[in-house]
């Protein structure tokens, strides 16, 4: 057996961060941050920045309102509930993955009456059960139905539309508010079509940005049921981000400069390519992974963790092997090929043996054909290195759906 050295190490050159965000940032959005600061009391910055709303809107399909804050996703998650939720309220929290339940958790800490009603770890959420449960709530207890778009944590895939459709059914007023923090710029969102009333989303996924921004967009009937509330922390109401007299309205208080640099190459680039554009190349590049795993599993080993394609993620997709091979072939990936895959989460507890059994392959955003293609054939390395069975002619099938019509 010859040594690494003999062998000569293959991790050199461009390392590949294929996890679910943070995901790859563009060269083009990294050269529009590297910059000198700018004046943030008048001129170009400020003319920049509103034209950023009006793109965000276009991304998620929205012609009603969209707020800025410097903050994660949980930073979204608490923008949203601070702006419609009142201490006692009762929030329907539909849970399809670990994300999910960290929302629920963050609704109660708020004080809402969190319901959960939770699909498991690989199933979508069922909109049947949905309107059974709405139709239940006669007094309309329930004022918020809070649904994550992909589960980050499963890959699932939930149909918001279905959602919105049981509430209609259900002839019940609670507000619909999505998580689409993995999905946005991955998977098709419709924002107005599908009748969301808050979507929420983060800049380090389908954005193609650094972590730091967050994003809310709301509809009148959101806007009108923040103005019922008695009051909002200042920092997360959302009134003036979204319809500022003054720059620093947007932000409430100094603006990320560099950020709103990368977000305005960001948007740029995805206007560029088109929504339509972004959509179809996620598909493409997803059903190129699934047929590659597919293959793979018939060697006994891997499974996806979404047997349905319909209801799987073109952001991301979750994996298992069995333990503790997947934690062996993530180690391998990363030391042998530059590539470093997600971790498993929410599908066992850090500590048990089981953990090293879940892995995810993160395809938002930045991703074209020879990266999913290099990703895909890293694997497939590292299952051969590895000893682990798997179906032969993955790669082919992966490259027949990239190359076929
Ligand atoms: C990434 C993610 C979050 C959390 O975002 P942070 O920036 O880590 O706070 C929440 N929900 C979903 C679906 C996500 O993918």
């Amino acid at each position: 057996m010859s040594g690494p050295d003999e062998r000569g190490a293959l991790a050199g050159g461009r390392s590949y961060l294929a996890i679910p965000g943070p995901s790859v940032v563009p060269d083009r959005v990294l050269n529009a941050m590297h910059a000198a600061s700018p004046n943030i009391y008048a001129g170009a910055l400020i003319d920049m920045a509103d034209t950023l709303l009006p793109d965000l809107k276009r991304a998620a399909r929205t012609a009603h309102h969209a707020a800025i804050y410097i903050a994660n996703g949980h930073g979204a998650w608490e923008a949203g509930f601070a702006n419609v939720l009142a201490a006692g309220d009762g929030v329907l929290a539909l849970i399809t993955g670990r994300f999910g339940h960290g929302w629920a958790d963050m609704a109660a800490q708020m004080g809402a009456d969190v319901t959960r009603m939770d699909f498991g770890r690989a199933a979508p959420i069922d909109a049947a059960q949905v309107e059974e449960a709405l139709r239940a709530d006669t007094a309309h207890r329930i004022k918020l139905v809070v649904a994550t778009h992909v589960d980050t944590s499963s890959s699932a895939l939930s149909d918001l539309a279905a959602v919105r459709a049981a509430l209609d059914a259900a002839g019940h007023p609670a507000l619909l508010m999505a998580d689409c923090i993995a999905s946005f710029a991955c998977d098709r969102f419709e924002m107005d079509a599908w009748g969301v009333d808050i979507a929420v989303t983060a800049s380090q996924k389908g954005l193609m940005m650094p972590p730091g921004l967050a994003f809310v967009f709301f509809s009148d009937k959101a806007a009108e049921a923040r103005q019922r509330l008695e009051r909002v922390s200042p920092y997360w109401d959302w009134t003036l981000r979204a319809a500022p007299d003054q720059f620093y309205q947007y932000f409430f208080g100094t603006a990320p400069t560099h950020h709103l640099y990368g977000l305005r190459a960001a948007l740029d680039m995805i206007h560029a390519e088109g929504m339509e554009g972004v959509w179809a190349r996620h598909d493409r590049l997803a059903r190129a992974i699934w047929a590659a795993c597919g293959i793979w599993a018939e060697g006994g080993a891997l499974a996806m963790n979404m047997a349905d394609p319909a209801h799987r993620s073109r952001a991301v997709t979750a994996l298992s092997l069995p333990a503790p091979r997947a934690s062996d072939l993530r180690n391998w990936l990363e030391a042998e090929a530059g590539v470093t895959l997600g971790i498993g989460l929410g599908m066992a507890e850090p500590g048990d043996p089981a953990w090293h059994g879940f892995f995810r392959i993160g395809h938002m955003g930045h991703v074209n054909a020879h990266m999913v293609l290099g990703v895909l054939a890293s694997i497939e390395a590292g299952l051969v290195a590895l000893d682990i069975p798997h179906g032969s002619g993955a790669l082919g099938a992966a490259a027949a759906v990239i190359g076929g019509s």
